[in-house]
């Protein structure tokens, strides 16, 4: 089997291809009528599930493949292939954002319980960290967690949370030391929980059909048994995901910016004007041979980063980095494409109108680009 680079195993290779296949077959055709809807199908969910998709970073004695940051990053960039961004989400932050959380804090008791939906597409993950009030700066939340017979009761808002409308266990961070900055817990809230209720269904510039929740806990009662690791250590726990969390949103932007590059490189090559095709005028191929430069070394970046996380090398700087530096890329790439496109890349029925949106809040979440650049230079100074 020919690998596209260096990371892929055979394995792999074939989740690429898998997750290629589904893409073009399943997603495609019909992720115009989900962003319609504002949402992706809880069938197509569990059609990834019965397909294994959702199990890559499970580990094996929960019933899943056990594998390593490549292929979420792998993963990532496949699904990136899709130019519906929201779907790409809504799968990663289940399986990417919010599930290892789950596998990495979660006690046997909560992995039987959970694990076998999350696995299966039947239990749709989400993460509610973010509030109205506290977004970069995580230590600033101010929802709470108070200790009660039995178990603790949540008060607060979260916003801006990808798959809470529509999903079923949200995991949510709480202020349960007041004392301590970083006293923060998470707790597993399914949806059906007295008290807790989706506030606002929000409407978004992009990432249409995921659906994406303002939510207000109030008075909501959280059984011990529902506590995600060791009370006042989530803000710590959390932490140790951020690194994939950054790696999946800047896969799924190199996937995306790939395909952007391709139909625009064919639009061009198709597009008749003075005499010639578009591609053919310099400053259009050379500026379009940049950016497939430009893409490739995000992609070398991201995989490298990732490559470090699995060998359980310290790779915070290379990630941070390839966060800032590959999200601002696909952001040129996708603003060149649409331009090269002329009028028709500013209509809603091209897809690079779509992937021009889509792509702008990946400098934002999961960690705004200036954010990103601090981790870096926190480092940089370290080291020297
Ligand atoms: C569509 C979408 C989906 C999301 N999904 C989730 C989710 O599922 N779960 C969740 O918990 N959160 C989610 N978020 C929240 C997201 O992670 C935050 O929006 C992000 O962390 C930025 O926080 P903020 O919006 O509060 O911006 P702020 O923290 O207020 O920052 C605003 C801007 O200030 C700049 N800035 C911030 N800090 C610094 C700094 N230290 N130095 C220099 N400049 C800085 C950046 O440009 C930043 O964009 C989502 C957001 C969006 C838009």
């Amino acid at each position: 089997m020919t690998h596209r680079n260096a990371y892929l195993t055979d394995e792999l290779e074939a989740i690429c291809r898998q997750t290629l296949d589904f893409v073009a077959k399943e997603v495609q055709p019909h992720g115009l009528a989900w962003e319609e809807d504002g949402k992706v199908p809880r069938e197509v969910l569990r059609q990834m599930g019965g397909l294994g998709m959702l199990a890559l970073r499970i580990p094996e004695e929960l019933g899943g493949l056990g594998l390593g940051p490549v292929a979420s990053a792998a993963f990532a960039e496949a699904l990136g292939s899709s130019t519906f961004a929201g779907f790409d989400v809504t799968v990663l932050v289940h399986t990417d954002m919010a599930g290892p959380h789950l596998v990495n804090s979660g006690s046997p008791e909560q992995h039987e319980r959970w694990m076998p939906g999350v696995i299966a597409g039947e239990t749709i993950l989400a993460i509610g960290v973010t509030e109205p009030g506290a977004g970069s700066d995580v230590a600033g939340i101010r929802s709470t967690g108070k200790r009660v017979d039995g178990g603790w009761l949540l008060n607060g808002r979260k916003t801006f949370i990808t798959n809470a409308v529509y999903g079923d266990l949200t995991i949510i961070a709480a202020r349960t030391d007041p004392d301590n900055r970083y006293g923060i817990s998470m707790f597993l809230v399914p949806r059906d929980t007295p008290g807790f209720q989706v506030a606002k269904k929000l409407d978004k510039h992009g990432w249409r059909c995921s659906d994406t929740a303002e939510l207000a806990l109030d008075d909501v009662f959280i059984p011990d048994d529902q506590l995600l690791g060791t009370p006042h250590r989530g803000f710590y726990e959390t932490m140790k995901n951020f690194q994939n969390e950054r790696m999946v949103l800047v896969g799924m932007g190199v996937g995306a910016a790939q395909k952007a590059i391709d139909m625009t490189t064919r639009y061009t090559q198709e597009r008749a004007a003075f005499g010639g095709r578009l591609f053919d005028l310099g400053a259009i191929r050379q500026r379009m041979a940049m950016n497939q430069a430009k893409v490739d070394a995000a992609r070398a970046s991201m995989y490298h980063a990732a490559w470090l996380g699995e060998q359980g090398v310290d790779n915070a700087r290379a990630m941070s980095g390839v966060k800032a530096w590959g999200c601002e890329v696909v952001n040129q790439v996708m603003y060149d494409c649409t331009q090269f496109h002329g009028g028709m890349g500013f209509m809603r029925e091209s897809a690079i109108e779509r992937m021009y949106r889509d792509a702008r809040v990946l400098t934002i979440g999961g960690g705004a680009t200036e954010v990103m650049l601090e981790e870096v230079a926190k480092r940089s100074i370290a080291a020297s």
